[in-house]
């Protein structure tokens, strides 16, 4: 039994050298050369070249190397019977959290307005809010939107989340299902994405969505590029009723040096580094599923392939 590691564009070395490093005498392999691929029954894939995984006719699992599904589950070639896992590492989780808090403080502070005035020697002190007056709506209370959910609370800011199924979560006011989207939306003045991206979900922050947030909401996508209708978001920054927006993940990545994101005065580019998974923090569950799939046990973060996350 093998493992191979599937990616365009990413150095794997720190993968290898992370599972070397806990199991020695691991058979490790990165695609392309990863002959013969009947040894191959695991693999750990990024962005693979679609269609690649039909040549492993005993591949049983493969593995995201983050946290996200939606480039395994968009190759329509993969083997029905083969089981998708994907990472739920507390780094990653605490990371994201600390990411959105700090994207979400330095929007209320206007930490961006005063670094453009530095640059004009301009002193104008601008009226603020406190947390407390703020509502902030987290879409997506999963693994990672859970947390970002508590610790924003924890903080003093008023809370509220979106998710697929009903959920309790203390003082944070959970909506469900499509039915409470526009009652979920109506009460955030700063809209976090967290949402996988699924058939269901793609294009969900467009201009419909944003016209039913709070005049002078903020919108900040950590998710996935494709959650957002960029067309929509300029428009409605640009009539006045979204005050602007934190994005970390694009259509397309790097972002198009061309693209009007980027010169944008109200909107923050950051290049899909909310939160990044570390291979030595990571490759113990890994390891895990490798050995409850020979022994024949369920594996751990199991993803659906019917829900798409
Ligand atoms: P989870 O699968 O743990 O959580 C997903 C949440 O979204 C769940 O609460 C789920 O509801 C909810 N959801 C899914 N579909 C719908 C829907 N149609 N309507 C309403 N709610 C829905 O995911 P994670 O928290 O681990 O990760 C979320 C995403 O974050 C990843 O898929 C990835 O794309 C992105 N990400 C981005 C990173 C970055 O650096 N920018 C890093 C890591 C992840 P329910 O609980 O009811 O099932």
């Amino acid at each position: 039994m093998s493992i191979s590691i599937f990616s365009q564009g990413r150095d794997l070395n720190p993968w290898v050298k992370a599972l070397k490093a806990e199991r020695p005498e691991l058979d490790v392999r990165i695609y392309p050369d990863d002959q013969p691929r009947e040894d191959v029954t695991f693999a750990l894939a990024w962005n693979h070249p679609l269609g690649a995984f039909t040549e492993y006719p005993n591949l049983k699992c493969i593995s995201s190397l983050g946290a996200g599904v939606d480039h395994i589950l968009k190759d329509p070639a993969i083997p029905e019977p083969v089981q998708i896992t994907r990472i739920k590492d507390e780094n990653l989780t605490s990371d994201m959290a600390n990411f959105t808090m700090a994207l979400v403080l330095n929007h209320l502070r206007d930490l961006h307005q005063y670094k453009a005035a530095e640059h004009e020697r301009n002193w104008e002190p601008l009226r603020y809010r406190r947390n407390e007056e703020v509502t902030v709506g987290v879409m997506g209370i999963g693994t990672l939107g859970t947390e970002v959910a508590r610790r924003l609370s924890s903080i003093g800011f008023r809370v509220t989340g979106w998710a697929n199924s009903p959920k309790q979560l203390g003082s944070i006011k959970v909506y469900a299902g499509a039915a409470e989207l526009d009652a979920f939306l109506a009460t955030a003045n700063v809209l976090i994405c967290l949402l996988p991206l699924t058939p269901e979900t793609a294009n969900i922050l467009n201009k419909e969505t944003f016209q039913k947030l709070p005049q002078n909401a903020y919108v900040i996508n950590v998710a996935r590029g494709e959650h957002l209708v960029d067309e929509d978001l300029l428009e409605m920054i640009e009539a006045g009723h979204l005050a602007g927006a934190s994005l970390d993940v694009f259509r397309e990545e790097p972002l198009p040096k061309n693209h009007p994101f980027w010169a944008h005065p109200r909107i923050h580019v950051t290049p899909h580094i909310a939160s990044v998974t570390n291979p030595e923090s990571a490759v113990g569950q890994i390891l895990e599923n490798y050995d409850r799939l020979r022994n024949g046990e369920p594996l751990l973060n199991l993803v659906s392939r019917i829900k798409g996350y």
